[in-house]
């Protein structure tokens, strides 16, 4: 049983169908579904009125804080399938060190840290609830393909929902989240390629296997999941949204979800017109958005030689890509590149300084947090939000070899 299924009550639901993304044609809910007719992502519609009507944010407040708290914009009809293993309201941490080096104020700069969630990543509210679906709709067998977080993620709900899976992960995913998938119950494959590569195994596969594809924002229920960190940003800032929120794009389900979020939001009277300026974060060595973006595109050319150690970014080509660019630029915001030397100089200056440990996505986009002020394309007064989307502990970190050997005389000078 779900660790705290007992906190969440019975509540009614109020999803009314999903629509084409694209072309804005509606599908039914409470079916299974992929990708819409013209191939592209299906989005879940709620009765807003009717979550108005039912939702308070008094209501809100007595809640269990974890993301069930938002129960009437989720998509579960059913509690007794949401398999749950302790979601809860990721802290905003401040950095007081960075914010001193800028003249900046340490309340403006806050990381949302999500890498406390089940898994250590983010991946866990996507997953959680594109798992708890496909529970509720009888899905017996799902194969993803994954730069490592998100296939763990779909091994542990999976798991504990009874649901086989099948993984497939780049060659050179980090070895910790190639193990934590196996450990966790999928059967794991390594692939001499790159997400994409294994995105089309899994396309493949479906007659042959009878799985379902979970991939990336082909089917409909984990940007629902992802959408959560909108919803919980909102509350946490006292329902005024930041100026800036620096979000690393991969797929880009956060990002699209939380634009969604802030509409659904706003429709429901929970906050006003005001949105921040969403920046699509990526690495110099795999950046298409960043790319489509510069050349005024609404779609994305796909990297060839994609390379970056931030592996939850190294996606050559999101089939949300119109999505993505096209909440950066209604948004008044913008996409941009930082390379894998200052990630890691951030990583490494952050962790010394402010005692945080970003993982490198995480700490993208505090490097392009400090080159878009040096663009001058942001204030350093702004209220930024800077995404760790996994624990940093899951990712090599430098080698630390000084010893001591407690049979000589220990010199304590030398320490330093
Ligand atoms: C998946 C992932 C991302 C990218 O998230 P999207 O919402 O798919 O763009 C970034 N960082 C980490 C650590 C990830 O696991």
């Amino acid at each position: 049983m779900p660790y705290n299924l007992n906190l969440i009550e019975k509540r009614p639901t109020f999803v009314t169908h999903l629509e084409c993304a694209y072309e804005g044609d509606s599908y039914l809910s409470d079916k299974i579904h992929g990708l819409s007719k013209v191939g592209k992502p299906l989005l879940v519609r709620y009765d807003l009125d009717g979550v108005k009507a039912a939702l308070t944010k008094d209501i809100l407040e007595s809640r269990p804080m974890d993301m069930w708290r938002w129960r009437e914009l989720l998509p579960v009809r059913d509690t007794a399938n949401i398999m749950s293993l302790g979601e809860i309201v990721t802290p905003l941490i401040p950095l007081p060190s960075l914010a001193k080096k800028y003249g900046a104020n340490a309340a403006n700069l806050l990381v949302k840290d999500e890498g406390r969630l089940p898994t250590g990543s983010f991946k866990a509210r996507g997953l959680v609830m594109a798992v708890s679906m496909a529970k509720e709709l009888g899905i017996k067998k799902i194969a993803m393909p994954t730069n490592g977080n998100a296939g763990a993620a779909l091994a542990a709900y999976c798991s504990a929902a009874g649901i086989e899976t099948y993984v497939f992960c780049p060659d050179d995913t980090p070895e910790v989240n190639v193990r934590e998938i196996a450990l966790q119950g999928a059967k794991t494959w390594r692939v001499n390629g790159f997400i994409n590569d294994c995105g089309h195994i899994v396309a493949d596969g479906e007659e042959a296997k009878g799985w379902f594809n979970l991939s990336t924002l082909k089917e409909p229920y984990r940007i629902e999941g992802k959408k959560t960190m909108g919803l919980e940003l909102a509350e946490q800032l006292d329902w005024e949204l930041p100026d800036v929120i620096f979000y690393p794009t991969g797929g880009g389900t956060g990002l699209i979800g939380m634009w969604k979020a802030f509409d659904e939001l706003e429709k429901i009277g929970f906050i006003g017109s005001k949105r921040p300026k969403m920046i699509a974060v990526q690495a110099t060595g795999c950046a298409p958005i960043v790319n489509a973006f510069e050349a005024g595109e609404r779609h994305a050319k796909p990297i060839l030689d994609a390379h970056t150690a931030a592996a939850g970014i190294r996606v050559p080509a999101a089939i949300g890509d119109f999505l993505i660019l096209d909440a950066v630029r209604e948004s008044n915001g913008f996409a941009i590149a930082v390379d894998d030397e200052a990630i890691f100089e951030v990583r490494d200056r952050i962790a010394a300084t402010d005692g945080l440990l970003l993982c490198p996505e995480g700490a993208a986009t505090v490097a392009a947090w400090e080159l878009s002020l040096e663009r001058g394309l942001i204030d350093a007064q702004d209220k930024a939000i800077f995404f760790n989307c996994a624990t940093g502990l899951k990712y090599p970190m430098p080698a630390a070899n000084a010893f001591i050997d407690r049979h000589q005389l220990i010199d304590y000078d030398a320490m330093g």
